[in-house]
């Protein structure tokens, strides 16, 4: 899965949405978050994020990153 990390917070812009051929974003409290269960690891976002907050989850350390987006997808 691809997870959006702070980097996120105060960006404006919305491309990775818009682009998310499932429709897997999701809003947070101040940013984004994608549903891991629902991104089918196309990584289509991941260029189109000015602000780089979109990782896959294969970069070290991204296991909290992958229970907050999870967490706050299924809060909305
Ligand atoms: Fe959506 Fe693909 Fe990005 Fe996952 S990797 S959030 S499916 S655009």
């Amino acid at each position: 899965t691809y997870v959006v990390i702070d980097n996120c917070i105060a960006c404006k812009y919305t491309d990775c949405v818009e682009v998310c051929p499932v429709d897997c974003f999701y809003e947070g409290e101040n940013m984004l978050v994608i549903h891991p269960d629902e991104c089918i690891d196309c990584g289509v976002c991941e260029p189109e994020c000015p602000a780089d907050a979109i990782r896959p989850d294969t970069e070290p350390a991204m296991e909290e990153w992958v229970e907050f987006n999870r967490k706050y997808s299924e809060k909305w």
